[in-house]
């Protein structure tokens, strides 16, 4: 905020002043969205198609920390972080109504940047902005974004459709976000003991991780296009280990995952690394990838082989063979929600 050329007080323009200026900015792309900002609701047409629901909330201070957090990528990833959850049942997002709170020591330039960001997610992504609320905080800013999505009835892909044998795959990536936030908090903690300016040099990837991730529309895109539907699906938000077993338990199967299938980025791994954590731990546990996990029958396996964006980690399990990973040594450890019980107590 430092750079913002002038501040003009919220209280200037007012509540009615500030929804104006939204809605000046948005211009709705979709059929679907049939009224957006400027009446008592928006109005969407489902189109025939089953329509998908889902609710994110931002809380400074606990989701995020605006020392680090630019409000345009602090916008973009409240967007991203919804859409997510929408791929993440094969639909496809296509509103977001977005509600904030927000304390009177933000002037109207830093809801613009907000709003910077949440609009250039929704354009990326093909979204439209349809409404929300607006009220004063007393202390930080929290931000809830409802996202709304529509598929086909037969497309829908839920956590409990794993069975025995099925193949757990999972997109991209993972532990970089964590890393992005373990060299943030470092340089945070520097920059207030010494006053040394952040040195974040040669960490590009890992800081995109953590402050511009994407939702995995391309992989949606790319297992409708090898006819690929998966029979269970999550987004990875809290941890590949804990939504592992949240497949697990909504399906009733066991898991075996394996350390060395981990898709672990080399600049991830360095990072780790140097701060003497184990990467695999970070995949595991680090959370914010953002990535999807899905299982696959058996069958499938010949179309998804060698896809640079997918990787096979494991597979499921009889339920009573329970939930367990492998690692490189082949030894045998539960997974547990933090990650891998073993390495933890070793650390
Ligand atoms: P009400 O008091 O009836 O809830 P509001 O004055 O809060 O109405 O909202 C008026 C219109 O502006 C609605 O269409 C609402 O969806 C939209 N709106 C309000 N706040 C926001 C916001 N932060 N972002 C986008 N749209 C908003
Ligand atoms: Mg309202």
């Amino acid at each position: 905020m430092s750079d913002t050329p002038s501040r003009t007080e919220l209280s200037a323009i007012g509540e009615f002043g500030l929804i104006e200026r939204l809605a000046s900015r948005i211009e709705l792309q979709l059929p679907s969205s049939m009224k957006g900002i400027g009446d008592d609701a928006a109005v969407i047409d489902p189109q025939g198609l089953h329509q998908v629901v889902t609710t994110d909330m931002l809380v400074e201070g606990v989701h995020f920390d605006l020392s680090y957090m630019p409000l345009k990528h602090l916008g973009y990833k409240a967007v991203v972080v919804n859409l997510s959850d929408v791929y993440a049942m094969n639909a496809e997002p296509r509103q977001v109504v977005v509600a904030l709170a927000i304390s009177n020591r933000f002037p109207v330039e830093a809801v613009d940047e907000l709003y910077d960001g949440m609009l250039l997610a929704c354009k990326h992504y093909g979204v439209d902005l349809v409404g929300g609320d607006t009220c004063s905080s007393t202390s930080g800013l929290v931000i809830s974004i409802t996202a709304i999505g529509a598929a086909k009835p037969g497309d829908i892909v839920y956590r409990d459709g794993a069975r025995e044998h099925d193949l757990l795959v999972v997109s991209g990536d993972l532990g970089g976000a964590f890393m992005g936030l373990q060299v943030l908090e470092r340089e945070k903690l520097v920059f207030k003991e010494t006053g040394a300016q952040p040195d974040l040099e040669g960490h590009d990837y890992i800081l995109e991780r953590q402050l511009k991730p994407e939702a995995r529309k391309d992989i949606i895109a790319l297992l409708r296009e090898m006819e690929v539907k998966p029979t269970s699906m999550i987004d990875i938000s809290d941890g590949l280990a804990s939504e592992t077993i949240h497949l697990c338990r909504r399906s009733n199967t066991g898991v075996k995952l394996f350390d060395e299938k981990l898709p672990i980025d080399p600049a991830t791994y360095q990072v780790a690394r140097d701060f003497n954590l184990d990467p695999s731990v970070c995949a595991l546990s680090g959370g914010e990838d953002y990535e999807l996990l899905f299982t696959v029958a058996q069958a499938d396996y010949d179309k998804i082989k060698g896809n640079p964006n997918l990787t096979v980690i494991g597979h499921m399990t009889h339920p009573s063979e329970g939930m367990h990973l492998v690692d490189k040594q082949g030894g045998v450890h539960p997974l547990t929600a933090q990650g891998w019980d073993a390495f933890l107590k070793k650390g």
